[in-house]
């Protein structure tokens, strides 16, 4: 295959056929784990249609949601229209991976972490999935605190998405949409660019008695806070590794933390004099020009800055 067009064409063929894999292999397993689930959960399998077709959606070369369901389309659309209509026009809060996870946790029950976390290793071991790391997340953190008994736990996965742009524009439509203020203020501290801020400083130290701790999901081993971590949260490692901000499980893991437990995030809260609410509020309306002007790159303008709302 000499011909450099031809070879592109190809090799543009071959991306899209990944993403278009793993996007089906997960909105199927969804749908398996849906029959396991209450229907109360049925919002989730909404969720991750959305945010998949808009994956498609801003994906080089586009991935159309009908060439990912192929011949489920029909009944897919029937019982979730919305995906298909909104995904060019509203941004997901979160990856679709979160959304496997949170059915996962829904299905096994919250406490089990050593099942849960087997649950998504065995999911993610699919000999099909695992051919790509489009949309599949790589790490699991588990935080809770420490000073009572029986705490709830609460998960979070590393980032999921196809490339560094899409993964860029999803960790800023978590800050924006998804991510508790004062989690998504510490990424925001240095994201998109890895410098951190000289006018606001939104990063805290975790308090003593919560437990975060990550695992790697594709080998069986924990996994030590990276340096961005370090630098968001005060976790301690001599990890040296700098994930972009944001990308990290421990972020959607304390985020939900936080989300539930008050009494935890006010002892967590940022404690730099460049710290302050109208601060975190500028960062924020940077972030959302940012992301705007990334998704102009895809030709998808984001009219009037809303987020999908699944149902
Ligand atoms: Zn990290």
């Amino acid at each position: 295959m000499a011909d450099p067009e031809e070879r592109r064409r190809a090799e543009e063929f071959l991306r899209q056929d990944l993403f278009r894999r793993n996007a089906f292999l997960l909105i199927d397993k969804m749908l398996e784990l849906l029959t396991q689930a209450s229907p109360d959960v049925t919002a989730l399998v909404d969720e991750i249609l959305h945010t998949i077709f808009f994956l498609g959606r801003i994906h080089r070369p586009r991935v159309t949601p009908e060439s990912i369901v192929g011949n489920i389309l029909n009944d897919l659309m029937d019982v979730f229209p919305r995906p298909f209509v909104l995904y060019s026009s509203e941004l997901p809060r979160r990856s679709p991976f979160s959304c496997v996870l949170d059915m996962i946790v829904h299905v096994t029950g919250r406490e089990n972490e050593t099942q849960i976390i087997r649950a998504v290793r065995e999911l993610i071991s699919d000999p099909e999935l695992s051919q790509s790391q489009d949309l599949v997340s790589s790490i699991i953190c588990v935080s809770h605190r420490t000073d009572v008994k029986d705490p709830v736990k609460y998960y979070g996965v590393s980032m999921s998405a196809a490339g560094p742009m899409s993964r860029k524009i999803m960790i800023a439509a978590s800050c924006l949409g998804s991510w508790d203020e004062y989690v998504a203020g510490a990424v925001m501290t240095y994201f998109p660019t890895k410098k951190k801020n000289q006018n606001f400083d939104g990063t805290f130290q975790l308090p003593e008695s919560v437990r975060c701790q990550a695992f790697d999901l594709r080998e069986d081993t924990d996994k030590p806070p990276c340096k961005s971590c370090q630098n968001l949260f005060g976790l301690t490692s001599r990890e040296l590794t700098e994930w972009v901000y944001g990308n990290c499980a421990e972020v959607e893991s304390l985020s939900n933390l936080f989300k539930e437990e008050a009494d935890v995030k006010e002892r967590a809260r940022p404690r730099s004099t460049k710290y302050s609410d109208e601060g975190r509020v500028k960062v924020e309306r940077l972030v959302k020009t940012d992301v705007t002007n990334w998704l102009r790159l895809h030709e998808f303008i984001w009219h009037n800055t809303t987020f999908y709302t699944p149902q």
